[in-house]
């Protein structure tokens, strides 16, 4: 079995960092999630005169908005999970396609990354 080449020290910032930045998102995705549902009973209890037709556009672009950072918040908290997988499992900082190691710059900069640099670069050339 492949082991992290990170000491337990640099692994132990790297899962309080991760940690943290969970919590972020939780709470993140939770006001989102709230906003949601006051937009959607604003919009069920409103009338429909012109004055309402140009706020109810101006809420569904508001909407698209916060669906789009509420999808990628998802995606990152995604990421997060799936990288203290790896802490525990002893393979974090190793990219999950070449088993290469992923440079400790490019994981302080972002801990969740699962993929090195050349990796990366490939699979985002492939977009
Ligand atoms: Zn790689």
């Amino acid at each position: 079995m492949t082991v992290s080449p990170l000491s337990p020290t640099q692994l132990h910032t790297f899962e309080t960092a991760l940690g943290v930045r969970r919590i972020e998102l939780t709470e993140q995705t939770q006001r989102l999630a709230d906003t949601f549902a006051g937009v959607q009973s604003a919009r069920t209890d409103g009338s429909a005169d012109g004055a309402h037709d140009a706020e109810a556009s101006s809420l569904r672009t508001e909407w698209s908005r916060m669906s789009g950072f509420q999808a990628e918040a998802v995606q990152e908290l995604a990421a997060i999970d799936r990288a203290l997988l790896r802490i525990a499992d002893g393979t974090y900082g190793l990219c999950v396609r070449g088993g290469e190691r992923i440079p400790d710059g490019r994981l302080e900069i972002k801990p969740a990354a699962d993929l090195c640099i050349a990796c990366a670069e490939k699979a985002a050339a492939r977009r």
